[in-house]
């Protein structure tokens, strides 16, 4: 199965000139989630996790479901003030201004070997953030992940830890 005939690349959005990876009709799609999922259970199995990071939102689509395939945790990465309770935070900068991403501080223990997923990798800067923010607790970040790559944009080059991606666009 092409797991790119279910995604849809929708122009102009959100801004005039980016063309957006759409993966909600992935989702929907009953057969083909269930295989994306499965070989997406290959890639992060080799890594052997403890925990799957899921970076809000779409990404916790992604690093949930595998949780549960794969028998280990589940931690939610999330934007600044969303999580209740004692937080760790890393802020990163963007195009134009910065971004805050949070993690509980007892979500991951020192030593646990991480693997962090989003459903799209970009030029690379939030997912190279969560990575920061995983270490910072003293997290193993063994493996990063996600659905799709924009090769062109060569996110990876940012990323202090191995990535694989299920399908990639150039
Ligand atoms: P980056 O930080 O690598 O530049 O951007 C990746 C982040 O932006 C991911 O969290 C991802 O969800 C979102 N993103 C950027 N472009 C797209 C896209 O074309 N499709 C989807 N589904 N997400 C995108």
């Amino acid at each position: 199965m092409d797991i790119k005939e279910y995604i849809r690349g929708i122009p102009d959005f959100p801004k005039p000139g980016i063309l957006f990876y759409d993966i909600s009709t992935l989702l929907s799609h009953a057969d083909a989630w269930q295989v994306a999922m499965g070989r997406m259970a290959r890639i992060i199995g080799a890594y052997q996790p403890d925990v799957l990071v899921g970076i809000e939102s779409r990404g916790f689509l992604v690093a949930a479901p595998l949780a549960l395939k794969l028998g280990c945790g589940f931690v939610m990465a999330r934007k600044a003030g969303k999580l209740p309770g004692g937080t760790i935070s890393h802020s990163y900068d963007l195009e134009y201004g910065s971004d805050t991403i949070e993690i509980q501080d007892d979500a991951i223990h020192p030593g646990q070997r991480v693997v962090i997923l989003d459903d799209l990798l970009a030029t690379g800067g939030t997912l190279s953030a969560a990575i920061q923010l995983c270490k910072k607790v003293g997290g193993d970040v063994v493996g990063t992940s996600a659905l799709i790559e924009l090769t062109f944009l060569n996110g990876r080059d940012k990323l202090d830890a191995p990535f694989e991606a299920l399908i990639s666009y150039d």
